[in-house]
């Protein structure tokens, strides 16, 4: 029986305003070569001045991940040529990172387990080579030279994709709670590597890995770890030997192809960034930090589980991602409702964005609308099923619709006519004589059929409290 071992190295673009060594904007989608200067560009004689803002993110990173803090920590510059990164070099961390031997918690299924981080360190980011299909040429955008990264190394503790995942998750919802990255896979704002050996089950060593990179989505990880298992697999069976080289995945033929053989620390000529003294923190200036941090998933979770009588499970969903949690928030604020909200989040939102492979992330339900959908199913305005196509039309229209519109459009209002309803009732009540008996008699389920057969009479758009108290009436004389 095979193993599958894997180590992650995830990247993740800090969202401050501004770079990691000058002031040019970090904004996602400007114009191409418009947030650049000397210092990013690495034109000579521009000195880099380390912005403080990083630190203190990476700060809160390293207490997240339950990392031990460097009090020193040191810039090293890691030395490659390559078209996206016009220094020549990346300014990174290699011997003294700020955090080390870090642990995050995950859960898969009921099973628990912690994962080991190695280390965490701060680094900038390259620019990004646009290779353009219509005339053949490579295009430079260096907006993102600088941009202010962590990339967050694990032990290989991983044994499945599924453990994978949640771990990613973890980091991303983490990340979000600290509102240090919104880690969009689909904008490169997390990137992750997969270092990936196969083994027999039982053996002590690892076998040889294999790194895949450019993975952007969560499913793609998932079909790129499957992949790389079994070919690895597949080879060691036939009598092969695994290289270790860097893989490319490509997600619409699912299947991958070496990129170049794995190089290694020393390949990168590391050594001190000359132009940037080492960085000291203080005791002080951690348990700061520490003091400052942001209500996080956990104790949210306890917090609705306390303050608004959700049951565990309820909770742990909602609190999962800080957009469903706010959401709920949001939401509640309008309408005081709060499981009648969670239901709606829990079950009918969260399965038409699986339809679609979205996230809260892609689709900004706006909570006014949201809470304005729910109200109008509770106070028997529109019927549920009417309210769940709603849901339907603001998600696919990107979070946000004209509810009243919309149910006008579409004939939804429910039948709030009292004389159209009584005369219905009436109708059913003394079409079914057999069933008045029974219910005279003691049988009250009956009423269950009375309800059904009005509403199917009226199109099921009737208010269900009125239809009710309307048979009760009638079946009382
Ligand atoms: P490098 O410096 O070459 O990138 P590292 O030792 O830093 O190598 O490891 C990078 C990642 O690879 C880490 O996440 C580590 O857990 C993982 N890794 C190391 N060896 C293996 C292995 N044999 N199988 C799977 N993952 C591994
Ligand atoms: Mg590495
Ligand atoms: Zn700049």
């Amino acid at each position: 029986m095979w193993e599958t071992v894997i180590g992650l190295e995830v990247h993740v673009e800090l969202s401050t305003k501004t770079k990691i060594f000058c002031g040019c904007s970090t904004a996602f989608g400007a114009k191409p070569n418009t947030q650049c200067c000397p210092v990013c560009m690495g034109l000579p004689g521009a000195l880099p001045i380390f912005n403080g803002e990083v630190l203190r993110y990476a700060t809160m990173a390293a207490i997240a991940f339950n990392c031990e803090i460097s009090k020193t920590s040191v810039f090293d510059r890691k030395n490659y040529f390559y078209p996206d990164l016009p220094k020549a070099y990346q300014i990174s961390q290699l011997y003294f990172p700020i955090g080390k031997n870090g642990k995050v918690p995950i859960k898969v299924g009921d099973t628990e387990k912690v994962i080991r981080i190695h280390e965490m360190h701060m680094e900038e980011d390259a620019g990004k080579l646009i290779h353009s299909e219509y005339d053949n040429e490579t295009y430079p955008d260096y907006n993102r030279c600088g941009v202010p990264l962590i990339e967050i190394v694990s032990e290989p503790d991983f044994r499945s994709s599924a453990e994978v995942i949640a771990y990613l998750q973890k980091i991303k919802s983490i990340c979000e709670y600290l509102g240090i990255s919104d880690c969009k896979m689909q904008e490169g704002s997390m990137r992750v590597d997969i270092n990936l050996s196969v083994r027999k089950k039982g053996e002590e060593t690892f076998g040889t890995r294999t790194e895949t990179k450019n993975i952007n989505s969560f499913r793609a990880i998932e079909h790129a770890i499957e992949h790389e298992s079994a070919r690895q697999i597949d080879a060691i069976e036939s009598g092969e030997r695994i290289i270790q080289q860097t893989r490319h995945w490509n997600e619409d033929k699912r299947s991958s192809y070496a990129m170049r053989s794995k190089e290694n620390a020393q390949d990168y000529r590391y050594f001190p960034e000359p132009d940037l003294l080492p960085l000291v923190v203080t005791d002080e200036y951690i348990e700061s930090v520490r003091a400052s941090l942001p209500e996080m998933a956990e104790s949210r979770k306890q917090r609705f589980m306390s303050d608004y009588a959700l049951s565990d499970y309820d909770a742990s969903l909602l609190t999962a991602s800080l957009h469903t949690a706010e959401l709920f928030e949001k939401t509640l604020s309008k309408i005081n409702m709060p499981k009648e909200i969670a239901n709606w989040i829990i079950v009918p939102l969260q399965k038409l964005l699986n339809e679609r492979g979205k996230t809260l992330d892609d689709v900004s339900l706006d909570p006014d609308n949201f809470a304005e959908v729910i109200s109008k199913v509770t106070s028997g305005k529109i019927n549920r099923a009417s309210g769940m196509e709603i849901l339907e039309a603001m998600v696919e229209a990107g979070g946000k619709i004209d509810v009243d519109g919309y149910i006008k459009e579409h004939s939804m209002e429910a039948i709030d006519d009292d004389g159209l309803i009584v005369d219905t009732v009436r109708k059913i009540v003394g079409a079914n004589p057999a069933s008045v008996a029974e219910y005279k008699g003691g049988k009250t389920k009956v009423l269950g059929f009375f309800v059904g057969q009005v509403m199917k009479e009226l199109k099921g758009k009737a208010n269900p409290a009125k239809v009710n108290e309307a048979i009760l009436k009638e079946l009382s004389k």
